[in-house]
């Protein structure tokens, strides 16, 4: 008889739950999307439905209808009664037992959750430390995959520093961006990034950012950053749907400016909560 162990119990393979044998688990075989909302109002819910359009289709899923999608979204939104809500959802390819190659028809796993947004008001108040590590991650960040192990190993390093993110460093020293967010120097009048290519997720929060940088008057550069440009930097701040943005008073232990959130990233957050209203 095939069988499986959970823990401790036996089960018949046949007995199994799908989710048990989700590619998902075995292989990262999958990709996902975070969208939150602002006082019952969901946040760029068309950029995050396209984005998770596009990451489908970049790992070859096929037959997913993103509308769909985008009612179950709503639906489950809804439901919630959650007004500052977190809305997790993913589709892996489907549930069989372990081969790396799948059959063709294989029905996708759809799974979302929302949730309460975890206060960050101290972070947004006092800013955060960050943390440099290496870039670990493989050479299609672009998608947002469901491998996050490097993003997780970075984090973890990072927290165990005492520090809120991991920013990360590809191997000729440059800055691509946070574990789970994009990162920004400010120095001057001018306002970085690194530029999207394959080994950086097309942040949401990043267009956003760069957009609310214009209206205050920030020219944009889209280049990586180096060690030395990060830690000289006027300011430093990180991008992400859930926590927007976030001021970065410390970077590998350097204080950034005078510790304190700079002026120019309160300018920038608060021209940026105003395209959220
Ligand atoms: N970069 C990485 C690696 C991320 O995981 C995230 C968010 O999870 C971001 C950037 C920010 O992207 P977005 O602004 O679309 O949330």
């Amino acid at each position: 008889m095939q069988i499986a162990m959970i823990q401790d119990k036996i089960v018949p393979i046949a007995e199994l739950e799908p989710a048990y044998l989700d590619r998902g688990i075995f292989f990262g075989d999958g990709v996902y999307e975070v969208v939150r909302s602002y006082n019952g109002k969901i946040f760029s819910l068309e950029e995050h439905m396209q984005r998770f359009a596009n990451s489908l289709s970049a790992i070859e899923i096929s037959g997913v209808d993103i509308y769909q999608i985008l009612r179950r979204v709503l639906k489950s939104f809804d439901a919630s009664g959650i007004s500052n809500a977190k809305i997790y959802f993913h589709i892996t390819r489907g549930s069989a037992l372990r081969n790396h190659v799948c059959d063709a028809d294989l029905e996708p796993n759809f799974f979302l959750t929302v949730t309460e947004l975890e206060d960050d008001s101290e972070a947004k108040s006092k800013g955060i430390a960050v943390s440099t590590h290496p870039d670990w991650r493989w050479k299609r960040c672009d998608i947002k995959s469901l491998n996050l192990l490097a993003n997780v190993l970075a984090r973890r390093n990072a927290a165990q520093k005492g520090c809120a993110e991991a920013i990360l460093v590809d191997e000729a020293g440059l800055i691509t961006e946070g574990a789970s967010s994009a990162f920004f120097a400010i120095s001057g009048q001018t306002l970085q990034t690194a530029a999207l290519t394959a080994n950086i997720l097309s942040s949401i929060t990043r267009k956003f950012a760069i957009k609310a940088g214009k209206n205050i008057g920030l020219e944009t550069i889209e280049k990586s950053l180096t060690l030395q440009q990060a830690s000289g930097a006027d300011e430093l701040l990180i991008a992400s749907t859930t926590n927007d943005i976030i001021p970065v008073v410390e970077f590998d232990e350097k204080l950034i400016g005078d510790g304190k959130p700079g002026k120019y990233t309160k300018l920038l957050t608060r021209e940026f909560l105003s395209f959220t209203v």
